[in-house]
């Protein structure tokens, strides 16, 4: 799909010259469900603001043909058995091993990320291909509940699909947070309304592509583009249920919309997450697991570590290692692996991370590693920080930097390390560092935060894709991965069947008169409440749940 490979270099290469060919771009671009009202739009390459593709743009009313047409394609996927929906879900992860380095240069392409940063997306979202290709038929099975009137009354859970789920996505990781999305949604039976970030639309048009030469139905996976508080909005307002990954402000706002019609959201929103290390570690190894937490995908990651506190017996030698490795990272672009940072992916991004490293300056803070903005290697690209003595109200302290900047500080012992930890309004993601797992396991259960990682940054949490992933607070609620995220996108009905009502006959003989509530009315009122209250005392007595 890419003609070329290599580092780029700015002045030589523009991109528009060597990206993608005609007739993949007018493929991509026909899966947009928009119209010539709402124009088009182009987008640019963050490595160097060169035009990737112009791409048509969508109304409310596409957004709304789009609804229709998703929910016409979902009631005949709907009746599909989960078996089955599961089997296009391991077709979908061959495809996309298979098919890898393509979207390996789009995500590059269109977000700036490092290679491997981008593998990471791959690999994460064939572990939940394989995890719901494989799980979710049973997630999903009918499940048996204990009944009102033991042995009379059965009862069954089903988990019926909820419709068609609208998924709105961010840049930074645009193939887990649409094709990551999208799975869930189609092993539980639901249809997709997605509007990918304007930043990054053709790695969600791949996207269906993909699914349907793995076999999805066409139509399943409808795709509208534009801005989000006209576009995104409107998916809101035409979806059974919301899936919002973005920041705490506008998840706000998705949720009061979707509120407004009683539709449940699931928001996956920023985070401000802490890294302690103890006094008991290996502090080369510690270093090197900061390094990946912190500045994986460029620091643009929810789950990155952007506050960093050091048991004090270790601080100085942490803090040597930690910057000797950062300074060693190999920051650049290209679509290779030559780098092991990629670019921020826009001006504003670019803007926040120098912000928050001024501010925290003006405040008295040092830097150990990093600090500088490489014009000379593209315009966004900005090296990984490390800052000393950060004020305690400074922007880098409090206050989301969604970058590659971290703020390290001593601790004097776990108490502290855990308040620390603990204060903020984010609970998305935490990390404790310590030879002694059960150490850590303890350390873990006092901390406020929807995953914590002992001796991991995020990878453990997020790629155990069993496990639930979500966060707390301003980070949010609800939850992706495993059982609770795939439940989530379905419909829980409860099924109750009363046996009794007509009484039992055995040989012609009644030897249990009807059951059931009329004869609470009808009967002797006094005499059934005092039945029934002896039956409940019994129950309690006999332990049933
Ligand atoms: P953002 O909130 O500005 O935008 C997110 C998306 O929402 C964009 O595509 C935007 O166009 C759209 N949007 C804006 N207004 C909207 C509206 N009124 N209705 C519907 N959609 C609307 O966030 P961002 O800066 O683009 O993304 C980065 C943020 O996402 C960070 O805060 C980061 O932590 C968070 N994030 C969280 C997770 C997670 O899993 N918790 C994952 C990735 C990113």
């Amino acid at each position: 799909m890419v003609a070329d490979h290599g580092v780029l270099d700015p002045e030589t290469d523009p991109l528009a010259t060597f990206v993608l060919e005609p007739d993949d771009l007018r493929e991509l671009a026909g899966r947009v469900v928009g119209s010539p009202e709402a124009g088009t739009r182009t987008h640019h390459a963050p490595w160097t603001r060169a035009p990737l593709a112009t791409l048509p743009q969508s109304t409310a009313e596409d957004v709304a043909r789009a609804a229709r047409a998703a929910r016409a394609a979902q009631r005949r996927w709907g009746a599909v058995p989960a078996r089955d929906r599961a089997r296009l879900l391991l077709r979908v992860h061959d495809l996309l091993l298979e098919r890898q380095s393509d979207v390996l240069d789009l995500v590059q392409l269109e977000n700036g990320k490092a290679r491997g940063a981008a593998y990471e997306e791959v690999a994460d979202v064939a572990l939940v291909a394989r995890h719901l290709g494989r799980a979710a038929p049973r997630y999903l099975a009918p499940e048996r509940r204990p009944g009102l009137v033991p042995g009379l009354t059965s009862v069954r859970v089903r988990h019926d699909p909820v419709g068609v789920v609208g998924v709105v996505a961010p840049w930074n990781y645009p193939l887990s947070l649409t094709l990551g999305d999208v799975l869930p949604a189609l092993a539980a039976g639901d249809a997709v309304l997605l509007r990918p970030d304007p930043q990054t639309p053709l790695t969600a048009l791949w996207v269906v592509e993909l699914l349907e030469d793995a076999g999805m139905p066409r139509g399943l996976v409808q795709v509208v583009l534009g801005d989000g508080p006209t576009v995104g909005a409107a998916v809101v307002d035409h979806v059974d249920h919301v899936v919002f990954t973005g920041s705490t402000e506008t998840g706000r706002v998705v949720a009061a919309r979707a509120a407004e019609r009683l539709v449940p959201s699931t928001l996956e929103l920023g985070g401000k997450n802490g890294m302690y290390v103890a006094e008991d570690v290996d502090v080369e190894a510690a270093a090197e697991g900061a390094v990946r937490a912190c500045f994986g995908g460029t620091g643009q990651l929810c789950m990155s570590v952007e506050r960093l506190y050091v048991h004090r017996d270790v601080h100085d030698a942490f803090a040597a290692a930690f910057a000797r490795r950062t300074r060693a990272l190999r920051v650049g672009t290209g679509l290779d692996h030559r780098a092991d940072i990629g670019s921020l992916t826009s001006a504003e991004q670019l803007a926040r991370v120098v912000e928050h490293v001024e501010d925290a300056l003006s405040g008295g803070a040092r830097v150990l590693a990093g600090g500088v903005h490489r014009t000379d290697l593209g315009p966004y690209v900005y090296e990984p920080t490390v800052l000393e003595g950060v004020g305690e109200h400074a922007r880098a302290s409090r206050d989301e930097t969604f970058g590659p900047v971290v703020a390290l500080s001593p601790v004097a012992s776990d108490d502290e390390a855990v308040a620390a930890l603990n204060d903020s309004a984010y609970a998305l993601n935490a990390s404790v560092w310590t030879r002694s797992t059960r150490r850590g396991a303890a350390l873990a259960a006092r901390l406020r935060a929807g995953s914590v990682n002992v001796n991991d940054g995020y990878q453990a949490s997020w790629g155990s894709v069993a496990a639930p992933q979500g966060g707390r607070g301003a980070s949010g609620w609800g939850h992706r991965h495993g059982r609770e995220g795939l439940l989530a996108l379905t419909a829980t009905r409860t099924v109750a069947v009363q046996r009794g009502v007509h009484g039992v006959r055995v040989g012609g003989r009644t030897v249990l008169p009807p059951l059931g509530p009329g004869r609470v009315l009808s009967g002797d009122p006094e005499r059934w409440t005092a039945a029934a209250t002896a039956v409940l005392r019994a129950a309690r007595g006999a332990r049933l749940r």
